[in-house]
């Protein structure tokens, strides 16, 4: 039995089931035993499909045939007249199991097959049939990628109730997709998302099919589904990175103006302009744009577009970077950004084309950068331009020359007493007047000229449209009475002024550099004559200049050569007319002639070689002075020093190792200085001459009456003689108030004991009035006029002559402190 049981499979007993119920049936219903085969063999090759064991069935059937007419109510015959079919019937069963097996082989390896396939597939597959009206649905199939899915690798699914498998809440989940495709009959793919048995969250693209059921209705449904996930997280990320991007960044559409939108835009790009941009349409989108820049951001858009960027605007790939424009944000501010405009992908048919947009906010810098420049151009003393600025200034008003022909103007402004105030209230007080007389200036001028500073007290003006250079002057003229208007500081009160000088142009060639140059020369120039005044620049002042260049050239030629020569000019005692002292005056060789300090000094002056030249003075003068030819020597020698000389320190030093290098007294040496130079009486020169006064040197205050004719404070000074300017000895003979001064000095001078010396003595009138006065002694062409030290007129004069001290010893001094 197990035999048969095994060799039927389990279907055995069905079909010995059958076997018996058919022949019951024939014993009781009177039908050919014929049919009796026929729905045996059927089920035989049905059941077991193998023509093998339908053949030995036959068999079987053919030997029941056999016994069958013992139970078989018909009267029996011989077997094969009685059953003259059954072999045939029996080959053709045969037959046909035969087919049946080849038809039942073909589908089980094409089922396998697809099993197979679909076991090897790495998409999850499943299958599954719904269940009765609130039952669950069962699994008919599930591939190894989608158990791995699930987490259930070894379990078999077949046959599993979705509600064993999946929580509640994922069912839910999936529920409405299946519903959705069940009800409308056509697949659909889906996004899942899945909590795998270890917790992590997988996401699935599901193609979710319907499955028919026998009655062509849907029973079921099958998907196939994609891990997205890894896609889903590098997407999600990406979005995240866009929406918080500190870049505003936008994403948008165009393919013309009336298609062009923003899809999309970060947080960013609310912060920065203040607006929701999505949903924006061209003429919104450029509306934020500041209008300037508008037309140079719609082409570029549009050249990106067309791709032509890569070819005009060194863009990469169909990309436009480092494009600074401004936005106006929702209060019209203005913010600077970079614009770089990137393609996505390949425009559509109809020509639409996605774009990522984006803007960095480079306002702050912009800012900084502004202020940066600013500050480079800007004066910080005065918030005026600079001499960088006024220079651009004027280079741009020459350049408008040649559209509009007219005259570019500059006035030099040269604050007269600057050093004055710094140097006696500090540098503070020094820039506060700077940064008044600045808004003086530009309080004088007309609202299209420029003010500048160009360092120092040096200020600019620069004016564009004067029809008649005339009015320049005129504008001159207000910027003085401007800047008189008293300025006080820490209680005192200044009047400051300005010498201006003027030069101007209609020649759009003309150097920016040229034209100041000009306004400064006549600015020297209204200096020169006299401070507060106004020069205009001409070409005489060039020459001048030129001139000097050249005389500064031959006074250093004159300093490393031979050029100078020293005269000495007698200072007499108007008793007995004997030589007190002689006073050295430098001349220089031109030639076979001498030039006189006049035409020298000034360039030795500006040319900053007054301290080298008064060296080789005092050195040649105490030279002469010990080697004086002739029997007799002078008294003493008087060298003249320039202010700028007295200033320098060491000056004092310098004088007393001179005298020491020659053996020369030092009361036999005179150092004649201006007043001008004992201005600042707190300054260096004043404590030069304090030095030198103590070492015995004698100080004579020069060409006395010409300065601030400072009685007041004479006797504060270390001065020992008073010369008396020329011009009050020539005036004195015919100006009675002059003469009235002359008499107040020498008596001033008498009482506080200081020798007096009346200058440029030329007649015996100018004489006579100074004896009158009592005016002890005297200089001039009458008494003897400069010659060198070798002229043989010294010996005569020299008899008798007397030094200082025995001039000022016979004659004692009542107030000197
Ligand atoms: P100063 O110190 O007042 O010198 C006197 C000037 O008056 C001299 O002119 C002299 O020649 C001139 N003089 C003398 N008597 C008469 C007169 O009766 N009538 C007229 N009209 N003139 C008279 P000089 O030599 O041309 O010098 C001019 C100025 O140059 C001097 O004026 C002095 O300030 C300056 N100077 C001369 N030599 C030197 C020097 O070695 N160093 C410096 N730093 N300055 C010098
Ligand atoms: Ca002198
Ligand atoms: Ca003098």
């Amino acid at each position: 039995m197990r035999l048969l049981g095994r060799w039927f499979g389990g279907r055995m007993w069905v079909f010995l089931l059958l076997a018996v119920v058919v022949f019951a049936l024939q014993l009781l219903l009177p039908w050919p035993v014929l049919l009796t085969y026929g729905l045996l063999l059927s089920a035989a090759i049905v059941l077991v499909a193998d023509p093998v064991r339908v053949a030995v069935l036959s068999v079987v059937c053919l030997a029941l045939g056999a016994v069958a007419p013992f139970v078989d109510p018909a009267p029996p015959t011989g077997y094969w007249e009685r059953y003259p079919w059954l072999l045939p019937f029996a080959i053709l069963a045969v037959v046909l199991a035969r087919v049946e097996r080849d038809r039942v082989r073909r589908i089980a390896r094409s089922v396998q097959l697809l099993d197979e396939v679909v076991e090897a597939t790495s998409q999850p597959i499943f299958a599954k049939r719904f269940g009765a009206p609130g039952q669950p649905a069962t699994f008919d199939l599930a591939n190894d990628a989608w158990r791995r899915a699930v987490g259930i690798e070894d379990v078999q699914v077949r046959g599993l109730a979705d509600t064993e498998v999946f929580s509640a809440e994922a069912l839910a989940a999936m529920r409405p997709d299946e519903e959705q495709v069940a009800r409308t009959g056509s697949p659909a793919t889906f996004e899942q998302h899945l909590v795998l048995a270890d917790g992590e969250e997988r996401t699935y693209l599901t193609t979710i099919f319907p499955l028919l059921g026998d009655d062509a209705a849907v029973a079921g449904v099958g998907g196939i589904a994609t891990d997205v996930t890894e896609r889903a997280r590098a997407e999600e990320r990406l979005a995240a990175v866009f929406a918080h991007s500190p870049v505003p960044t936008l994403r948008m559409v165009t393919g013309g103006d009336r298609r062009t939108q923003v899809l999309d835009a970060n947080e960013a790009v609310r912060a920065l302009v203040g607006l929701e941009a999505v949903g924006m349409g061209a003429d919104e989108l450029f509306g934020v744009v500041h209008p300037q820049d508008r037309p140079m951001t719609r082409s570029l858009m549009d050249s990106v577009v067309a791709g032509a960027s890569t070819h005009h605007d060194g863009g990469e790939d169909g990309r436009v970077v480092g494009r600074e424009i401004r936005l106006l944000d929702a209060e019209g501010r203005v913010r600077w950004v970079i614009l770089s405009v990137s393609l996505v992908g390949r425009p559509s048919a109809d020509g639409e084309q996605e774009l990522i947009v984006q803007f960095e906010d480079i306002t702050t810098l912009k800012t900084a950068e502004a202020a940066l420049t600013e500050r480079a151009l800007t004066d910080p003393v005065t918030g005026l331009p600079n001499r960088y600025a006024v220079t651009d200034r004027l280079a741009m008003a020459l350049t408008r020359l040649v559209r509009r022909p007219g005259t570019v103007c500059v006035l030099f402004c040269d604050l007269d007493q600057f050093k004055q105030v710094n140097d006696a209230f500090g540098h503070e007080a020094g820039d506060e007047l700077l940064a008044e007389v600045g808004e003086r200036l530009v309080a004088a001028v007309r609202p299209e000229d420029s003010v500048g500073r160009l360092g120092g007290d040096e200020f600019v003006v620069v004016c564009e449209g004067f029809d008649d250079p005339r009015e320049a002057a005129t504008l001159a003229g207000r910027l003085q009475d401007g800047l008189r208007e008293p300025w006080s500081y820490a209680g005192h009160r200044f009047a400051p002024a300005a010498s201006i000088g003027i030069a101007f142009t209609s020649d759009p060639a003309t150097a920016p550099g040229d034209l100041l140059r000009q306004a400064d020369l006549a600015m020297y120039r209204a200096k020169d004559s006299g401070r507060d005044r106004v020069e205009v620049y001409d070409r005489s002042l060039d020459d001048e200049l030129t001139a000097a260049m050249e005389m500064q050239e031959r006074l250093r030629a004159a300093l490393a050569g031979d050029g100078f020569v020293l005269h000495y000019q007698p200072v007499v005692l108007l008793e007995g007319l004997v030589v007190v002292g002689a006073e050295a005056l430098i001349r220089m060789r031109d030639g076979d002639e001498l030039l006189p300090p006049a035409s020298f000094l000034p360039q030795a002056e500006s040319g900053g070689l007054i301290g080298e030249m008064g060296g080789w003075v005092l050195d040649r003068a105490l030279r002469d002075l010990a080697a004086w030819p002739g029997p007799e020597t002078p008294p003493s020698v008087g060298i003249n020093v320039s202010p700028s000389q007295l200033v320098r320190s060491g000056f004092a030093e310098s004088v007393l190792e001179a005298l020491e290098r020659h053996s020369v007294a030092p009361d036999r040496l005179v150092v004649e200085v201006t007043e001008t130079a004992l201005l600042d009486r707190s300054g260096g020169g004043v404590a030069s001459l304090h030095d030198l006064h103590a070492a015995g040197v004698l100080i004579a205050l020069d060409d006395f009456g010409t300065g601030y004719s400072s009685l007041a404070w004479l006797h504060e000074l270390p001065v020992d003689i008073v010369k008396i300017d020329r011009g009050f000895v020539q005036a004195m003979v015919v100006d009675h108030r002059r003469a009235v001064v002359v008499r107040s000095v020498i008596e001033l001078a008498d009482e506080i004991g200081l020798a007096v010396v009346a200058e440029g003595v030329e007649t015996q009138q100018q004489l006579a009035m100074l004896r009158d006065f009592g005016c002890e002694s005297a200089q001039g062409f009458l008494l003897g006029r400069p010659v060198p030290s070798d002229d043989p007129g010294w010996a005569a004069r020299m008899h008798g002559s007397q030094t200082w001290g025995e001039v000022r010893g016979s004659r004692p001094r009542r107030s000197r402190r």
